[in-house]
């Protein structure tokens, strides 16, 4: 059954120090080597041993996205509450409704309630993260894979699930703020 996450009753747990998620995020991506096919299609949204080694990351901060092109800010990604899934955001919330994860994630549009926020940014035309379904053969019903366009210089780049997830790990291992990457 679909929920908001958002409204979620559940106390948060607290969000990991940089040490411990840079840890987390090692032993995550150790597990993520050795069954990256748990990171895309279906199994991506399923209890799994790599959604059990990212659950000390569940509210970790959410992690800036940047065009290494020319440096424009091209919004943020953080996990899932559940999964292995990436979950994108255009911008951050206010600062002091930040609590780790996808709580530190504001859409520009207001979500529908079906969808996540980045994905009605999309239908309105705004924010730099297009969804564009999944990969031939991993039909999961929902957008993990998403194009990511430069508002400021018009690179493009399509990323799986997987690309985004690993660009996240690499990220929380040296401690670091955001992360570039290299558009099309
Ligand atoms: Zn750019």
């Amino acid at each position: 059954m679909a929920h908001s996450f958002r409204l979620d009753p559940q106390p948060l747990p607290h969000a990991p120090t940089p040490a411990a998620a840079r840890e987390a995020a090692e032993r995550a991506l150790r597990v993520y080597l050795d069954h990256k096919e748990l990171a895309d299609g279906p199994a991506a949204d399923l209890p799994s041993v790599l959604a059990d080694a990212l659950d000390p990351l569940r509210t970790h901060r959410a992690v800036g996205v940047r065009c290494l092109k020319c440096g424009h800010g091209l919004g943020f990604v953080a996990l899932a509450p559940t999964g292995a899934r990436m979950v994108s955001g255009t911008r951050r919330s206010p600062k002091r409704q930040r609590l780790g994860g996808i709580y530190d994630l504001a859409a520009v549009t207001e979500s529908s309630g079906g969808f996540e926020g980045w994905v009605d940014d999309a239908a309105h035309s705004r924010g730099p993260v297009v969804p564009t379904g999944e990969a031939p053969g991993q039909r999961s019903g929902l957008p993990h894979r998403r194009t990511y366009r430069c508002q400021e210089c018009g690179s493009h780049r399509t990323l799986k699930n997987s690309t985004l997830l690993v660009l996240y790990l690499a990220t929380t291992m040296a401690e670091k703020l955001e992360f570039s990457y290299h558009g099309g």
